[in-house]
């Protein structure tokens, strides 16, 4: 998979993307991830990317010229050409993304959709935003990282492809990782131990180092599903239904609607 970001702060990226998972993912040639300083693509001398708003108020706007500069290079390396109306390899394998606290919110199901294209681009906004015009002519998705305002993109850029990145074929050494940690299934993880079993006279379940891997496999729904209601009661209410019977304990969840 291929993905290009756009940034007025480039610097911020190599230490996340040259690092543990990510950085293996690219040196397998499984995700190829570059990173685009909008100033190259500005035409005056002081690089210019942002300027006043139109009708008054606080903070700057990103200029739309070198967004779409940027974004017509980078379509073009590709192969893909035009804006986003006029066709530009749009469908299923190549999108345009703005990261913005006003899209859709990242969710598993959203992160391994994305997983499965080609190319993503990736455009970070800063100050007040991007120019409308941008997301109007070149973005097709608009995605945010949760219900609060950051001073730029590049965090919720790097959340966004760490996330998405786990959902690319053997980027996990353990196939099933993605699709088993917490909100997969609409349920909060099991909790996890490990050795020493006896820690500060804290000691591990018996019951993990039974050997029985049905009663493990029992104990860690059950695990899960208390923690989810005790947690997050709001995620138990959509999760995949589930029926649990473990040694006299007894939890019984209506299936999804
Ligand atoms: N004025 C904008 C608003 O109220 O919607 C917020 C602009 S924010 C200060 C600057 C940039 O940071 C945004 O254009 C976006 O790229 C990024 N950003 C901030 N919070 C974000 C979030 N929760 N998810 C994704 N991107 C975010």
């Amino acid at each position: 998979m291929e993905i290009d970001v756009i940034t007025i702060f480039p610097e911020m990226f190599p230490a996340v993307l040259g690092s543990s998972i990510m950085k293996r993912a690219q040196a397998s040639g499984r995700l190829r991830a570059g990173v685009h300083d909008l100033r190259d693509y500005t035409h005056d001398k002081r690089r210019t990317v942002d300027d006043r708003p139109y009708g008054g108020g606080a903070g700057m706007v990103m200029k739309p010229e070198p967004m779409f500069e940027a974004v017509e290079a980078i379509r073009r390396a590709c192969g893909h050409a035009g804006s986003r109306a006029s066709g530009d390899g749009a469908g299923r394998n190549c999108r345009t993304i703005l990261m913005s606290p006003q899209g859709e919110t990242l969710s598993p199901s959203l992160a391994q959709s994305l997983a499965g294209l080609e190319h993503l681009i990736i455009i970070c906004g800063h100050y007040e935003g991007v120019d409308e015009r941008v997301r109007e002519a070149l973005v097709h998705q608009t995605i945010s990282i949760g219900d609060y305002v950051l001073t730029g993109g590049e965090l919720p850029v790097l959340v966004l492809i760490d996330c998405l990145a786990r959902f690319i074929p053997g980027v996990l050494g353990h196939a099933l990782a993605a699709t088993e940690d917490s909100f997969s299934a609409g349920w909060l993880e099991h909790p996890q131990y490990t050795r020493p079993p006896v820690f500060r006279t804290m000691a591990i379940p018996d019951v993990l180092r039974s050997g029985d891997h049905e009663r493990v496999a029992r104990w860690r729904k059950l695990q899960s599903v208390a923690r989810t209601l005790s947690s997050r009661p709001d995620l138990a209410k959509d999760a995949q239904g589930s029926r649990l019977e473990a040694g006299g304990q007894r939890c019984c969840l209506e299936p999804r609607a």
